[in-house]
């Protein structure tokens, strides 16, 4: 256990200030989210938005709506290599999960497999396709939505880690027919919890409007825990602080579960105040982001075993850097050094879907090769705005510390 100076990984920041917008807001209520409501209608061009307790209940509002319009389809198809939140939004729904391979390169679905998967659908068994914008690296939506016309799939785009990305189509989160963000601890912009639905299909938001009627409050305990969060947040995501919450065990921080039993609820007073001022914050965020992922892509380039995802026109803001090292024990190493040294290089999800037994029992069969190396391989870099100079050269050193450049 490291004590002293240790960067997180992925720094959403919540100032005090924040804070106590945040508690103005609780005592606005309604109004408070009637805000936050239209300014992110605005931002994303969308007809309609629904405010809720986290992105696993965003993307389970989502299922069971589109399961409502469409009771005799079940399937789910997601990215085999993912944030195990997927799967137990989907079996929370009630739903199937179907697993498909990602290509490597890209971190995207592998194109090959998902047109298989949709071709061998003869019986119309698959709801909904979920285009995943992980690390902030942009999915190919409008691929999925031309691979499915002419069915009525739904396209729901994941963009749990992409608030705020553009991209030549528009913002992230606004291809598909509907689309969710996370603002989660570890995600781009954090109202400690929270998530954000988005559509423009009239029809879809009715079915999410019936949904939505059996999600809770949050109750005044659990406000005061939000609370509590907000401030520890606040104080502690600084580098100087943060080694003291990564070693308290019970607060599982960037822990990845298998849970279907999270709650649902809507979003209170207390998470919109927090939000207060996301625009210009999220502005700033991403520029900062945007710079430090072109320096790592810059410092990467040409290493031998160190591969990146290709995806970098137009320059992107991603939420942590994704590098693939294809040696496991310089692997190993590197993220050993990075953990006594504070750097905030991490892992993302321990394992590929396929390997979750007894939780994904549909996939079993299907061998999902391309994501268990993913998982095997990948490693994530911090981009947020509290890496310096310093840390940068610190990171390059150990990351290279058993590595040649390559004469090209
Ligand atoms: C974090 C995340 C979710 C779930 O969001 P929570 O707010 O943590 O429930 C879903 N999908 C992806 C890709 C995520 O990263």
């Amino acid at each position: 256990m490291r004590l002293g100076r240790t960067l997180p990984p992925a720094a959403a920041l919540v100032p005090l200030v924040s804070v106590l917008h945040g508690l103005s807001g609780g005592m606005n209520g309604a109004s408070e989210i009637r805000r936050f409501e239209v300014e992110l209608k605005r931002y994303h061009a969308a007809e309609h938005v629904f405010l809720v307790s986290s992105g696993k209940a965003s993307l389970y509002l989502i299922l069971k709506a589109l399961h409502r319009l469409r009771p005799e389809k079940d399937g789910v198809v997601i990215p085999a290599f993912n944030c195990y939140s997927v799967p137990s939004a989907i079996v929370r729904a009630g739903l199937r999960v179907r697993l498909c391979d990602i290509d490597s390169d890209t971190l995207d679905f592998d194109y090959p497999s998902l047109e298989k998967l949709v071709k061998s659908d003869k019986a119309g068994t698959i709801l909904a396709i979920l285009p995943t914008h992980l690390f902030g690296v942009p999915s190919d939506v409008p691929r999925v939505r031309r691979l499915v016309a002419g069915t009525s799939i739904k396209v729901v785009e994941d963009a749990a880690q992409a608030l705020g990305v553009r991209v030549q189509g528009g913002r992230l989160g606004t291809l598909g027919d509907v689309g969710f963000f996370s603002l989660g601890r570890g995600k781009v912009f954090s109202t400690v919890e929270g998530g954000v639905v988005l559509t423009s299909d009239a029809e879809v938001a009715e079915a999410i409007k019936e949904e939505l009627r059996l999600f809770k409050e949050y109750n005044a305990a659990e406000i005061f825990w939000l609370v509590v969060q907000a401030v520890v947040l606040s104080l502690f995501t600084d580098p100087r602080l943060f080694w003291i919450p990564k070693a308290l065990p019970f607060l599982k921080l960037g822990k990845t579960r298998f849970d279907p039993g999270f709650s649902l609820k809507g979003m209170s007073g207390f998470q919109a105040g927090l939000s207060r001022g996301w625009q210009p914050a999220l502005k700033r965020i991403s520029a900062i982001r945007q710079a430090n992922s072109a320096v790592w892509k810059e410092a990467l380039r040409g290493w031998q075993g160190v591969f990146q995802p290709n995806v970098m026109a137009p320059p992107l803001s991603f939420l942590r850097y994704p590098v693939l090292i294809r040696n496991s024990d310089r692997r190993r190493a590197i993220l050993k050094e990075s953990e006594l040294r504070g750097l905030g290089i991490m892992t993302a999800y321990p394992n590929s879907l396929d390997r979750l037994e007894g939780v994904i029992h549909q996939g079993a069969g299907e061998r999902c090769a391309n994501a268990s190396s993913v998982a095997r391989q990948l490693v994530t870099l911090p981009v947020h705005g509290y890496v310096t100079h310093l840390d940068r050269q610190k990171i390059k050193g150990v990351f290279f510390m058993s590595c040649r450049k390559t004469t090209r």
